[in-house]
């Protein structure tokens, strides 16, 4: 194994940020292909920018963020974070205490951690479950989470996601809905309605997924609690600073759920182009994915047999993505945890307009490389430890 722990992925991150830049230095950002899905976008202009040096600036943004942030969100008053796993972690704090339970319904395996482990913090006990004939709300139960769409991007069914809500009310359990890509995805394509209009008292999103913004977590919901949750997040300096609001009040207004419809139809033409050869591809709402499990099965299909681990061969198949044909997706650059499912997302402004044929070619060499990579561990180490 070569990234065996938390640590390893962080030194990871940090080679892959590495390669970025040399190719930002030695080729320029048009030679790389941001298919994250997260933008980390920055949008301000000049006099926003110098608005910032001054006490003004804060006033002004915040202010603004309670507007286009409920327009975003719904809910009765909003509160900007620095992660959503910050808002996951400041309502935990705020809403939990050491003893009590927290269960959480999602739509598939595996869930954000952030979730388990701010559990983990306060000392409460805590369970996942994709079945709702399973799921169930003990009575110690403080915190029902719900996740509109998991980092793999599988959506919530809406009844099911109304379904939780009226369960956890009638316990008089309030709701914490995890819509870090869901506020837009379940939204601008699936037409599911807003968390909050579905009775969520509490909704967290990220402010760069599926949109021009920055990280940032943005969280809505009832008044009483987002001012128990901003409280918790004052006291632990998890809240957003001035420029991130700033970015995150340009990105909402810059959002809009076209590239998203567009990316739709795309994926359908890619998938199949990908599908003649390989069998590991699925689709997701805006792109097309490949799963640890589905990596695993194509390289045995293929008679491959390596030392790497199933972690490992997506490690290196993002490292060599990266390196030699300037594509970012997030096992490379992801943080520890992250999921190492290796998706395309295909709304993403550096591929929106790009040729599907282009960019399937710089995937099926990738992966060519990848066979041969696999067999070499010193070598695939000196890569991903770059
Ligand atoms: C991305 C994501 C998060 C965490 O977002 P951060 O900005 O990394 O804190 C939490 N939950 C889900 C479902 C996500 O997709």
């Amino acid at each position: 194994m070569i990234v065996n722990s938390s640590l390893d992925e962080v030194k990871k991150r940090e080679s892959a940020l590495k390669i970025i830049k040399e190719i930002i230095n030695n080729e320029g950002r048009d030679s790389l292909y941001d298919v994250t899905g997260l933008s980390g976008g920055f949008i301000a202009s000049d006099e926003e920018l110098n608005l910032l040096e001054t006490y003004v600036g804060p006033a002004i943004f915040e202010d603004e963020l309670q507007i286009v942030g409920k327009e975003h969100l719904g809910g009765e008053k909003v509160l900007a974070v620095n992660r959503t796993s910050s808002g996951i972690l400041a309502s935990i704090l705020a809403l939990v205490k050491k003893g009590e339970h927290v269960s959480h319904f999602l739509a598939e395996f595996p869930a954000h951690p952030s979730i388990p482990r701010s559990c983990e913090i306060v000392g409460a006990s805590y369970d996942e479950f994709v079945e709702i004939d399973k799921f169930t709300i003990p009575e110690n139960s403080s915190l029902v989470v719900i996740t509109g769409s998991t980092m793999d991007h599988k959506v919530i069914d809406e009844d099911l996601f109304k379904e939780v809500i009226d369960m956890a009310h009638e316990k008089d359990v309030p709701v914490l809905v995890d819509d870090a890509s869901g506020a837009r995805l379940r939204t601008a394509v699936f037409k599911q309605n807003k968390a909050t209009e579905l009775g969520a008292d509490l909704v967290v999103t990220s402010t760069d997924k599926l949109m021009p913004g920055p990280r940032g977590g943005l969280m809505a919901g009832r008044e009483d609690l987002i001012n128990e949750v901003k409280i918790k997040a004052n006291q632990f300096g998890l809240e957003a600073q001035p420029p991130l609001i700033l970015a995150m009040v340009n990105a909402i207004k810059n959002y809009t759920g076209d590239n998203l419809v567009k990316a739709i139809s795309r994926k359908e033409e890619f998938f199949n182009l990908l599908s003649k050869k390989y069998e590991m591809f699925e689709k997701t709402p805006t792109g097309v994915n490949v799963s640890e499990l589905s990596l695993k099965k194509q390289l045995k299909k293929l008679d491959i047999k390596t030392e790497l681990s199933d972690k490992d061969c997506c490690f290196l198949w993002a490292m060599i993505l990266l390196k030699d044909y300037g594509i970012i997706t997030i096992p490379a650059v992801g943080m520890p945890g992250a999921s190492v499912s290796i998706r395309f997302d295909l709304s993403t402004q550096d591929v929106i307009d790009m040729n599907l044929n282009q960019l399937y070619e710089k995937i099926d060499a990738s992966f060519e490389k990848l066979l041969i990579l696999s067999q070499d561990i010193e070598k695939s180490k000196e890569l991903i430890f770059y």
